[in-house]
């Protein structure tokens, strides 16, 4: 809906505070709803997708007579790839409003290492598939006040892309270092790097710079989206950078003891 009630200033200095407020409420308000607007519209948007696929797959099935067997299972092979990918964006899109609702979750002192290695560890067989290497550089120490789960996922979404988004040959570094107070959590890749007039928007919902490559690597456009709002939440920022040497630099930085972030 629209907030159309605007208060105005009644002479006193505490009501014309109150107003501006008040305006600066409702303000925010419409500005929660129509990115909420946009979300539940791009969300349809990419579920939609998959959706129709499945429609037209099952459609030339049912349409074509006497399909020969090959066909049909390559069809039916094809149906499944999409179901996948509707669970994917599903489990993500969970992920995401589980993050907008900020609901209180066990949080615990998690040792960035542990959940480092754990990721290197799930993601050893991509990496080999893809003929990437990954090197851990992990000498810093740290913890983080979160869920183990989050940072899991954060660091994973990271050399994930790093992997996928590379050319075979190519490597991810995954470094941990400590930087002052902050924890600093490095990823970096000699992938295909990401055009300048892109970068700005990375970290945006459903934001991919190529459709078709990701599609291919099965994204979503979902993952920096979740990286972004999970380390923003526990006071940490991430930002991404071109290499000199090709490829991409992403840098997250979680504030140590009385590091404080505005
Ligand atoms: P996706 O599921 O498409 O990988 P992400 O939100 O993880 O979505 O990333 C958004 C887009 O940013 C990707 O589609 C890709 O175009 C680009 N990108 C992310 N990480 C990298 C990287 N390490 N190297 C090059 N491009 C990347």
């Amino acid at each position: 809906g629209e907030y159309s009630h605007r208060a105005t200033m009644r002479g006193s200095d505490e009501l014309a505070q109150l107003a501006t407020e008040f305006n600066s409420l409702t303000g925010r308000l419409q500005a929660t709803e129509e990115s909420r607007r946009r979300f539940v519209s791009d969300a349809s948007h990419e579920l939609k997708t998959p959706l129709s696929s499945i429609r037209l797959l099952t459609d030339s099935i049912l349409q074509t007579e006497s399909m020969d067997d090959a066909t049909v299972r390559e069809f039916v092979s094809d149906i499944g790839e999409e179901a996948e990918r509707l669970t994917r964006i599903t489990e993500k899109l969970l992920r995401l409003t589980r993050l907008d609702d900020k609901t209180e979750t066990e949080a615990a002192e998690v040792h960035l290492r542990e959940v480092l290695e754990k990721a290197i560890h799930m993601l050893t067989p991509l990496a080999a598939s893809s003929g990437v290497a990954l090197i851990g550089n992990l000498e810093g120490r740290g913890t983080v006040k979160a869920t183990e789960d989050e940072l899991y996922q954060v660091a994973f979404n990271l050399i994930e892309n790093g992997i996928k988004y590379n050319v075979p040959g190519g490597y991810v570094r995954i470094g941990l270092k400590n930087d002052g107070q902050d924890t600093v959590l490095l990823v970096e890749d000699s992938g295909i790097g990401i055009p300048e007039e892109d970068m700005p928007r990375i970290f945006e919902r459903f934001y991919r710079v190529d459709k078709a490559r990701s599609r291919m690597a099965g994204g979503t456009g979902l993952g920096l989206s979740i990286v972004k709002d999970t380390v923003e939440r526990y006071r940490g920022t991430v930002k991404a950078e071109p290499r000199e040497e090709g490829g991409t630099r992403f840098v997250v930085r979680f504030p140590g003891e009385g590091g404080s972030r505005t």
